[in-house]
């Protein structure tokens, strides 16, 4: 007898297992590893946010089942945000809806939308959440490759019509992870508009919405015209505030879709802790300078890896937002080769580019979430040990 669904039992052994064991192994072992590979950043949330959860904590009107759609100065502060940041302005009653972090709310939009047998179009490279959710929908993922000659967007010409007719929603994600690519308005332009004819709903993941550099400024989808009639965008105060572990984020836009996901919301959770959903209003409502000095690591960040890299022939465009390297493999290995030569060489962890979905065969990415200092480190290893090897 084995407990356990069919849907659970399809879901593919986790491709970073087997790098897993060999870490364990090198650390046991006695080898200092550095792990690039986990996207959850090293730095700390501001301590003014830390200060106000501390002051919520303690009053006990709290600590009351807290409402379905969020309390009310949350939702309120999203839409003070979208107003600031993107001239977008959101009813919070009904086009704005707190999540347990954004994985939730992705994961939970998918049987709010689709039904068995329905397809969803999905970026790969992507986040996994959007084909697991998916996959245990019982709906099918239609893959829409994301290639370098195209700025990593889809092209949404070469999507059969067949499966346009059966296709009940559409993920885009920008600034991107895996591929930490962005795009500017006009994409998102094409892709509401693309939307519109072929009445497919978009949901755009905007995880790293704030973490961008120099002067770039990541769109939102709602900028674009009729967008709202079509789309819903997610948000998180994980990366931009350094709260991952905090579980808030949101969805807003179109109030017939956030309606559908508030519905199957309200049968399976009760939302986040209120006292979590006042402290993430303050974060929003706040002084921003944590913001632009975070990215201002990462950027620094950033750039150490990319000179590392270069010194083993390894050539990439410095990304516009995300804390992301998305960086092709050197001739003549896999991604699984490459990533293993690394960690062998180096004691230093990057993810295969597979492990985002088959067309991430070919690259590997670097996630820029050690301490500095630690990074550097890696970079010094890649250069010593790999440059002669491979450069
Ligand atoms: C980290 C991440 C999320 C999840 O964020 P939470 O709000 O912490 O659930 C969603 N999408 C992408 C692409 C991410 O990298």
């Amino acid at each position: 007898m084995i407990f356990q669904s069919d849907r659970v039992g399809q879901i593919p052994p986790y491709l970073f297992a087997e790098i897993n064991k060999k870490k364990a192994a090198m650390i046991k072992s006695g080898v200092d590893v550095i792990d690039l590979g986990i996207g959850d950043p090293d730095l700390s949330t501001p301590e003014h946010i830390v200060e106000r959860l501390m002051e919520e904590i303690q009053n006990p009107l709290n600590f009351k089942y807290p409402s379905f759609i969020g309390c009310e100065e949350f939702r309120q502060a999203v839409a003070d945000f979208y107003e600031r940041q993107y001239g977008v302005r959101l009813d919070p009653d009904t086009e704005v809806l707190a999540l347990i972090g954004s994985k939730e709310g992705i994961a939970h939009l998918v049987p709010s939308l689709i039904d068995p047998g329905d397809t969803v179009l999905i970026p790969d490279p992507s986040y996994p959440v959007y084909r697991m959710a998916t996959h245990l929908a019982n709906g099918h993922s239609y893959s829409m490759p994301l290639k370098y000659e195209n700025n990593f967007e889809p092209d949404f010409n070469s999507i059969p019509k067949e499966i346009l007719k059966r296709s009940k929603l559409m993920f885009l994600n920008y600034p991107s992870n895996p591929t930490a690519a962005t795009v500017d308005q006009t994409f998102f332009e094409r892709a509401v508009s693309f939307a519109h004819e072929h009445q497919i709903p978009i949901a755009h993941d905007s995880a790293y919405n704030m973490v961008t550099f120099d002067d770039y400024k990541a769109p939102s989808i709602l900028q674009a015209h009729g967008a709202k009639e079509i789309a819903v965008e997610f948000g998180s105060l994980s990366k931009s505030y350094n709260m991952t572990g905090w579980r808030i984020g949101y969805v807003v836009g179109n109030k017939d879709i956030i309606k559908s996901l508030s519905i199957l919301k309200s049968n399976v959770d009760t939302g986040q802790f209120t006292a979590i959903q006042k402290a993430a209003a303050f974060a929003l409502n706040s002084d921003q300078s944590c913001i632009s000095r975070h990215n201002q690591i990462y950027q620094e960040r950033m750039k150490a890896m990319l000179d590392g890299l270069s010194t083993i022939g390894v050539h990439v465009n410095p990304p516009k937002g995300s804390f992301f390297i998305w960086a092709p493999v050197p001739e003549g290995y896999t991604s699984t080769e490459f990533v293993t030569e690394v960690l062998e060489k180096t004691g230093v962890i990057v993810t295969p580019g597979n492990a985002f979905g088959p067309a991430g065969e070919g690259y590997f990415r670097v996630s820029l979430s050690v301490p500095t200092q630690r990074l550097y480190e890696a970079v010094e290893r890649i250069k010593q040990k790999l440059s002669v090897k491979i450069g």
